[in-house]
Order: structure tokens, then sequence, then C-alpha cells
């Protein structure tokens, strides 16, 4: 399937796309793979690989992974269910395998019997987890590797099989080349192949997407909007668009009531709250000049709800979560057009938005990665920036040729930017730095709209420059929390 904007912007639970979203998308689809043999299920096992087990405490991977076994997929399970299921687990000391999606199976199994494999690294991802279930007789009845990619996005070892088979196909064609980097291209040449047999207007790259919207006159979030159409109707789309912006409005208003610390053990206190009521106080009339105030205050409300578990909307990642919502405020409270012109006004804003940043995040994702565990943060922070300044550009009146310019301005000014949080926990440096990262995009889409459009760096170019810099980077710098901040910062 291509890739949608219900790909890129999902309705998750804190704190980590890739450590608690995608292993619990993950372990929910395990239930269905065993089918009509659910009911001979006498016990798992669980083991976790890598990134997941080595900072799985901090971003609840664990607890994720035991939920997502009763069947409760991030996007459908609401916040009172979750509670009620944690609760009964832990009196119980067993899981109901496969209770949300049917008929649930009590199992003994709980956090501490999982193997926890931290140094171990499977040679396909570094965020990697098995389930194997057993019949009584100890006979193994299914078994599936998965692996969190970024984002919430997860791929299965058995469908990693079948991608390699269609690269086959394509390295069949007459390529010598039979090197791991060649079937690696294999690979992804296949699945873009594949890609364009199914939109209207495919495009793989920036300089593609341009031309797209010339020959057809159309915007970029046309563009997307007529791709999407080929997967749900147009009201589907529009009503899910703004789905997604009521639950990143609802996200912030939840933390902004909300004060006390972060769990965890950093003793990070949540500041939103407090700044919130001094900011209301201080701009009731919402005075321009401060505009970078209240843009701070969303993206920080975000990423504090996301850190204690809350309810939030992938953007593209939960740790970057906070700044889309916060640009998004930008377009709908300062930009004269919007403002201006009321409700209707506000909804066509949001719909073309988001589309434009997903154009822009499509690119990231099959180019490069939006995951902090293989690029680092400039994947995460660096991708919803650049996604958040072709999103206000569009707003602003940008053309395409501006767009494009603005998404890669942002990126250019995250280049290098490492994943080093504090005991794994998606506070420190998460929180401000989508703050930051907000700012960035607000004043990179500013930029681009003083210019005409031609400019000397291409958003394709920064794009393969971050993924070269991301391959480069240590694994200290890569989500493991062994570098960096997580390392120089005492804890206390
Ligand atoms: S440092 Fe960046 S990539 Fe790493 S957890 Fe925090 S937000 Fe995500």
């Amino acid at each position: 399937m291509p890739l949608s904007v219900f790909d890129l912007f999902t309705v998750g639970i804190g704190p980590s796309s890739s450590h608690t979203v995608g292993p619990m998308r993950a372990a929910s689809s395990f239930p269905t793979l065993l089918g009509d043999k659910l009911g001979s299920v006498a016990s798992i096992k669980v083991d976790v690989f890598g990134s997941l087990a080595a900072t799985g405490a901090g971003h609840g991977t664990f607890d994720a992974i035991l939920i997502g076994l009763e069947g409760c997929a991030p996007d459908a399970v609401e916040a009172n269910e979750l509670t009620a299921r944690r609760t009964r687990m832990s009196e119980t000391g067993t899981i109901l395998l496969g209770d949300a999606v049917g008929h649930g199976v009590e199992i003994a199994f709980t956090e501490d019997d999982m193997v926890k494999r931290p140094l171990t690294i499977k040679p396909r991802h570094t965020n990697a987890m098995t389930i194997t279930a057993f019949d009584a007789e100890g006979q193994t009845l299914a078994e599936e590797t998965y692996y969190s990619v970024g984002g919430g996005f997860v791929t299965s070892e058995t469908e990693f099989l079948e991608k390699e088979q269609a690269a086959e196909v394509v390295a069949e064609s007459g390529e010598d080349d039979t090197s791991e980097f060649a079937v690696a291209d294999a690979v992804v040449d296949a699945e873009l192949q594949s890609y364009s047999e199914e939109l209207p207007y495919p495009f793989h790259s920036a300089v593609e997407l341009l031309q797209r919207c010339k020959e057809s006159d159309m915007s970029i979030a046309e563009i997307m909007l007529a791709n999407e159409k080929s997967m749900r109707d147009e009201d589907e789309i529009r009503h899910g668009l703004l789905h997604i912006y009521s639950v990143m409005e609802e996200c912030a208003s939840a933390s902004l009531d909300r004060s006390g610390y972060l769990p965890g053990g950093l003793n990070v206190r949540r500041r939103a709250h407090d700044w919130y009521l001094k900011l209301k106080a201080e701009d009731p009339d919402r005075d321009p000049g401060y505009y970078l105030e209240w843009v701070n205050l969303i993206a920080m409300a975000v990423n504090e709800e996301n850190a204690s578990g809350g309810r939030v909307v992938t953007a593209p990642t939960n740790g970057a979560a906070g700044i889309i919502p916060a640009v998004l405020h930008y377009a709908l409270n300062y930009v004269d057009s919007v403002v201006k012109g009321g409700e209707a006004a506000k909804h066509a804003a949001i719909v073309d938005f988001v589309l434009t940043s997903a154009a822009v995040g499509v690119l990231y994702k099959e180019r490069a990665s939006i995951s902090g565990a293989e690029v680092g943060c400039q994947g995460e922070v660096g991708s919803a920036s650049s996604m958040a300044a072709g999103g206000l550009a569009a707003i602003m009146g940008g053309t395409p040729e501006q767009i494009e310019n603005a998404a890669e301005i942002a990126m250019e000014h995250n280049l290098g930017l490492t994943c080093d949080p504090i005991s794994g926990l998606v506070q420190v440096p998460c929180i401000e730095r989508n703050a930051i990262a907000a700012g960035k995009a607000i004043n990179a889409s500013r930029m681009a709209l003083w210019g005409d459009g031609q400019h000397r760096v291409s958003l394709d170019e920064v794009i393969e420059t971050m993924r070269q810099t991301g391959a480069d980077m240590s694994s200290k710098y890569k989500e493991t929390a062994q570098g960096g901040l997580a390392v120089n910062v005492v804890e206390c």
C-alpha cells in the first residue's frame, strides 16, 4: 500500500511511537495471527531485543506489549480501558490473550516473564521483539518477529521476507550487484514500483512532487488529496483530518489542566499548566507579539501529555508530537486569512496544512527515516519541523516551490540532531526541543515566503544528507540513552 496521511498521523498513546505505539501494535496483531489456534494456547514467550529492551522501562514498552497481547490497538483503546486492564493484570498476574478481538484466553504472564536482551541487536532493526505461543504439550503454535521501525510503523519478519522476494524480481532484471546495499535498494525499488501503480500522482522525491504540481496545475495539498482518494472517499478523508486535529487539540487542553511531576523518576515538573495561567492573564487579547509564547506552550503541553502516557497524535512520531500542533496553532490564530475567514477557513486550513505536511513526511519516510533509533532526533524532531514548515508555508499562500524551500530550510538546520534522552524517558531534551523546533518551522516558512522558491540546496539533497548523517551517527546517539545528555546529566 502507498503511504497515506493516516499512516503518518495516527492516534496513539505516549510516550514513544517506536517504543510504545509500535510494540503495542505488533503485540495486538499476534492473537489474529493465531486465528483458530488461539483457544489452544497454554503459554507464551516474549523476547525483547536491542533498543526496545534497553530503554523499554522508561518508554512503557513492556506494559504496551501486555496490553497489545490482549488485542488492544493504540488508536482504539481508551484511557479508562487501559487503566482497567492494567489493574486486572497486576492483581491476577495473568493476561487475557486476544480479549479485545474476540475470545480471551487467560495465561499466566507478566512483565517479569519477558526475556530482555538489550545487547542483542537483530540484523534487520534494533527495535525487535519475538512472540511465540505454545500449546499444553509445549509445541509451538505460532511465532513471529516484529520490528518497530519508527513512527509506530511495524514490519514483521514475514513481511520482510516477502519484500525480499519482490526485490529478487527487481534484481533479476539484469543487475549483477548482489551486495547487501544493492538488495536493500532493490527492496525499496520494488516497493516504490508497486506504489506507483496505485496512485494517480505518484511521487518519490521532492523534484517529482514539484513536477506533478506543475503538470497538473495543482497544489501539494491537492496532489496529496487526489492520491488519498484512491484509498478512501473525500468525505472520509476530510472528516479524518479534522478528527486528527481534534485529538491534537484535546491532547493540548488536557495537558494544560494537569500539574505535578511527570512519571519515570526524573523529577521533571509539568510546566505547561502554570505557563498557561500566566500567559492567559498577560495576553488575554492574543497580541501577535506573544505568538512565540503560545507556540512554545502548545508544543510543551502536547509533549508533557505524551511523556505521561496520554493520548496523542503521532506527528509523525510521539517524541515529536508537539511540533505540528504548535505550528498549526500559529496558522489558525496568527495567519490573517485564516483568522478573518471564520470556521470554514479554519477547517480548510487544517485540511491543507495536514495534507501538505504529510506530503513532506512521505518523502522522509520513503527516502530516509523518521525513527530516532535509525537516524537520531533529526529523523523525529527534524522531520516534524520540516513537515510543519511546509504545512505553514501552504497556509500562508506559498507556491509549491516556496513550500519545498520551507521544508528544506527547517531540516537543514536540524541536521545532526542526536537522540540522547535522559534515562531513556521522552522528557529531556524532548519536551523543550519540540518548542524550539516549532519556532524553527515558523521561521523557515517566513524565510521561504520572502523568496521566490529558487534556492541552492534542494529538499531531496537535505533529506539524503540527513539519511547519510544518521547512518554515520554512533549508536550511542540513536535512542539508546548511552550518550550525550543521557550520560552527562546527573539523575536525582
Ligand atoms: S531526543 Fe528526539 S528522537 Fe530521541 S526520544 Fe527525544 S524526541 Fe525522540
